[in-house]
């Protein structure tokens, strides 16, 4: 489960984040949603402890920046990073090492299989086309079968059968009890999968939705919300 508390971060006078609360339940997906600069992507460093912050982040109980809540925690980033001088395999080892993770290969191997990465495991990082380091991106986020899993513009640079398997994806970890949180412009693209979507703007969290109610279609009050003069 993650929780976020009266989260507040600012760039100077720019206040980013603006005492941010929601939670994630195990099991549950959520995606956030908002314009550009609305604020979602320090929310998600915040969570990830790439950023400081005011406020309190929990993840299954523990301190964000704690080493247990670091691995109960997956995180695939905007921009995916890889590293130039390390095959595809090591990539996956790394992670495998990092975490302390014994008898992982064949998840590794798995989920470079799903997603058209096993036969270029012996590529190296700089070698790998956008969407390929996209994809690996997501299987080092994957492969220590993290509880937490944040995805900053997952579809972004994906393949058709990419973003199939990732879909797949959402629903297995889901049916896992995992909590997911993930970040998009591409409304439509995760249309079926999400049980709460939030709507930021300004910093905020204007709006919430829960599947199943169907008052408003999430587009409808996406702009609504961005565009229908609330200043919140
Ligand atoms: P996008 O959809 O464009 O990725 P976003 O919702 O993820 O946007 P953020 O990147 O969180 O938005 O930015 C929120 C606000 O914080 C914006 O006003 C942005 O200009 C500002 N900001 C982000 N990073 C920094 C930084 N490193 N220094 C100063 N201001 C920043």
């Amino acid at each position: 489960m993650l929780s976020v508390k009266n989260v507040t971060k600012k760039y100077g006078k720019i206040i980013a984040a603006d005492n941010v609360s929601f939670e994630i339940k195990n099991g549950e997906t959520a995606v956030l949603l908002g314009p550009n600069g609305a604020g979602k992507s320090t929310v998600i460093k915040c969570i990830t402890s790439l950023l400081r912050f005011d406020g309190e982040i929990n993840i299954d109980g523990n301190e964000n920046k704690s080493i247990e809540a670091k691995r109960l925690l997956g995180y695939v980033p905007e921009m995916p990073a890889v590293y130039d001088l390390l095959t595809v395999w090591e990539h996956m080892e790394f992670m495998l090492r990092s975490y302390k993770i014994q008898n992982g290969e064949q998840y590794a191997e798995e989920l470079l299989e799903r997603f058209e990465l096993f036969d270029k495991k012996n590529k190296l990082g700089k070698e790998l086309s956008k969407g390929m380091q996209q994809k690996l991106s997501i299987c080092c986020a994957l492969v220590h079968r993290p509880k937490v899993i944040i995805f900053d513009e997952p579809m972004v640079g994906l393949d058709p059968h990419a973003i199939k398997e990732l879909k797949n994806v959402f629903l297995q970890l889901k049916n896992e009890g995992a909590s997911i949180l993930i970040s998009t412009h591409m409304i439509d693209s995760v249309e079926d999968y999400w049980d709460k979507a939030y709507i930021m703007k300004n910093g905020r969290f204007c709006a919430e939705k829960t599947a199943g109610d169907n008052s408003i279609g999430l587009e409808e009050l996406f702009f609504e919300i961005t565009e229908g003069g609330n200043s919140q």
